[in-house]
């Protein structure tokens, strides 16, 4: 009579069963939906507030920001709410409808402080033309006062990809130049989304950013590297939820007009 070798016979049972719950594991991993706090279609879900969305802006005449918005910047006296970096009155020109950076006068930056948002900014670069590359029409949109938007004459102006109008500066090209020429008013609407940290000050979720210009997707929701910097990528480092939105003095008069915040909640 045969034998039963019951400690192969065992180690077989026991490699079937690992075989069926790998397959089991193979078969449930991958996306899975979301847990929906609803049920389809329920009357109880709370209906979104309802706001006024505004209107757009034309070349003459800068559009009405929505009815939720912050407004930053609309009219001279709306410098007030923006400072130098040392918390000294903004030195830039603010004049009928839109401020101007001031060479040498140096950044400003917002009163109040920022994490997660939807930002509108429109800009205009100096003419007459003066400069190339990275010399011509700069200033910047500072998120959190550490990741920019570059602000460039990217008209006819070629400089390092990466470093051009509507830039990640230099981290990320925009998908297209989708720039119009100097003096020209032209539109940031910007979605960021800040960095997480945990308690220990450690990186749990990197910012993201997603840029329209001119209402043209330029950045599908890139991951930042961490700060942008000149010549540098360098490392997050932790920081607070809120730190004011900053504009750069590059030492070129660009215009800012109509710029809006919208908070977007965590
Ligand atoms: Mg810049």
């Amino acid at each position: 009579m045969a034998r039963v070798n019951t400690a192969r016979l065992g180690s077989v049972i026991v490699l079937a069963f690992a075989g069926l719950f790998l397959m089991n594991c193979a078969a449930h991993s991958g996306w899975q939906p979301p847990e929906m706090e609803y049920p389809i279609h329920s009357h109880e879900r709370p209906q979104p507030p309802i706001i006024d969305p505004g209107t757009p802006s034309t070349q003459e005449q800068p559009g009405e920001p929505p009815s939720d918005a912050i407004v930053l910047f609309r009219e001279p006296e709306d410098l007030e709410n923006w400072s130098s970096m040392d918390g000294s009155d903004a030195k830039w020109v603010a004049e009928d409808g839109y401020m101007e950076a001031v060479k040498g006068a140096g950044y400003v930056k917002t009163r109040d402080g920022f994490g997660d948002c939807q930002l509108h900014v429109e800009w205009a670069t100096p003419l007459p033309v003066i400069g190339k590359g990275q010399g011509r029409g700069n200033s910047g949109v500072f998120l959190m006062g550490m990741y920019e938007v570059q602000v460039l004459d990217s008209y006819q102006n070629t400089t390092y990809p990466d470093g051009q109008a509507a830039a990640l500066y230099g981290q990320y090209p925009p998908l297209v130049n989708a720039s119009r020429a100097p003096r020209q008013w032209q539109m940031y609407d910007i979605v960021f989304h800040r960095p997480r940290f945990d308690e220990n000050g450690e990186l749990m979720k990197p910012a993201t950013v997603t840029v329209f210009h001119n209402g043209v997707l330029v950045q599908d929701h890139v991951t930042l590297t961490g700060p942008t910097a000149n010549k540098a990528r360098p490392p997050y480092q932790a920081h607070p939820d809120k730190l004011p939105l900053s504009l750069q003095d590059h030492g070129n008069p660009v215009r800012f007009r109509n710029i809006w915040i919208r908070p977007l909640e965590d």
